[in-house]
């Protein structure tokens, strides 16, 4: 099933309801939210608000208790895992706090091993990887190991290797959660550049700090949306490191 709507995003009185013994918990309980294509959407809100279970659907990780889900055009809430599986290589990159890069393995093979589970032919391969690397400035590093890497360095690669499947939408939980502030600019300067491509990104954070940086603002509380607002994004600036003003 396909929709002629434009939205990359399309998500319609979505329900994720946890049962555990006699305990039910509406972690989702009626959220219909619409994104379109190059949207930089902020998802706040405090603990326990639902963020990481409305992320985990999004990502096609988890699927919904009811309502619809719509990504670039195709609904699926119902798909089974195989698809669902389809779905996620071919149209969302993620990207986590803690990078969840394969340590002595080189970034150059960090960003490749999604386009290796995918099947994708070795020279391909390689010269997709070399390209993203490239997109967020790191084609300098390519044989370094995380360890060999900054804290912004390796979340660079982790977007490199988001951004390798050709991703429609990128889905980012607390990206800069791990990063100390100069980082973390490069990080949505980073993002903010992908965004002028037509990528769509949706980013979890608690700080009001990165939301700024966000086109769209929408706050989460026990399940349900209570803030939606669309800003200008603030362009974010990295300032020079200390040495170099000196
Ligand atoms: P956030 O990411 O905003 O902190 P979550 O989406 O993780 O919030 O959780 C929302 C609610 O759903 C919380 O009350 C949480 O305890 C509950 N919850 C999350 N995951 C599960 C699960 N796997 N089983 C049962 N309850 C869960
Ligand atoms: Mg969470």
């Amino acid at each position: 099933m396909t929709s002629d709507h434009h939205a990359q995003i399309m998500v319609k009185d979505l329900t994720r309801i946890y049962t555990t013994g006699d305990v039910v918990v509406k972690a989702l309980a009626g959220v219909s939210i619409t994104v379109e294509k190059g949207e930089f959407v902020a998802i706040m809100g405090s603990s326990g608000s639902g963020k990481s279970t409305l992320m985990n659907v999004l990502g096609c990780l988890d699927k919904p208790t009811s309502g619809e889900y719509w990504l670039a055009g195709q609904e699926v809430s119902k798909l089974d895992k195989n698809a669902l599986a389809e779905v996620r290589n071919h149209t969302l990159g993620f990207v986590f706090q803690s990078f969840n890069l394969l340590a002595r393995t080189t970034a150059l093979e960090n960003v490749e091993l999604p386009l290796l589970y995918q099947g994708v032919g070795g020279k391909e391969r390689r010269e997709r990887a070399v390209h993203a690397l490239e997109r967020v400035g790191l084609g300098k590093r390519m044989d370094h190991v995380p360890s060999q890497l900054s804290g912004g360095q390796q979340q660079r690669v982790a977007i490199a290797r988001a951004l390798v499947g050709a991703p429609k939408v990128i889905l980012a939980d607390e990206p800069t959660g791990n990063l100390d502030s100069r980082t973390s600019m490069e990080v949505m300067k980073l993002f903010q550049e992908l965004g002028k491509t037509g990528i769509t990104v949706a980013l979890v954070t608690h700080e009001p700090d990165i939301a700024e940086h966000m086109s769209r603002v929408i706050v989460v509380k026990d399940g349900l949306i209570v803030e939606d607002r669309r800003q200008t994004p603030k362009e974010a600036v990295v300032p020079p490191l200390k040495e170099e003003a000196t």
